[in-house]
């Protein structure tokens, strides 16, 4: 809930600046490694939109973003499901860099 609220706060302060006073529709990021639930999310947001900055209704689209880590060692480029190492599966290297995963970012908003 405090993470919504605080994109809630951005858009407050967003939305006036590209003359929205009413936001339909919000795209977010959600990286794997941010831990936030898309379905958390998404309750939070059922309930913030009732504020007047969203239009009724106001849709809330979630791409999530699974973890990937590039091996230092042979260069691969690998997913990481859930918490589960990251652990190299092509060298078995464990000097790897997190590449994807930490988003969470308002990718866009639409209004009148
Ligand atoms: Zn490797």
């Amino acid at each position: 809930m405090a993470l919504m609220e605080s994109l809630v706060r951005v858009l407050a302060s967003e939305a006036p600046r590209h003359n929205i006073t009413q936001i339909k529709k919000v795209k977010l990021t959600v990286g794997a490694l941010t831990h936030a639930l898309p379905d958390a999310l998404r309750f939070a947001f059922s309930v913030l939109r009732e504020q007047p900055l969203f239009a009724p209704g106001a849709e809330l689209e979630i791409e999530e973003r699974k973890t990937r880590c590039r091996c230092r060692d042979c260069g691969a480029d690998f997913a990481v499901e859930g918490n589960l190492g990251f652990l190299c599966p092509g060298c078995g290297g464990f000097a790897v860099d997190i590449i994807q995963g930490r988003e969470l970012q308002i990718d866009y908003f639409e209004g009148d």
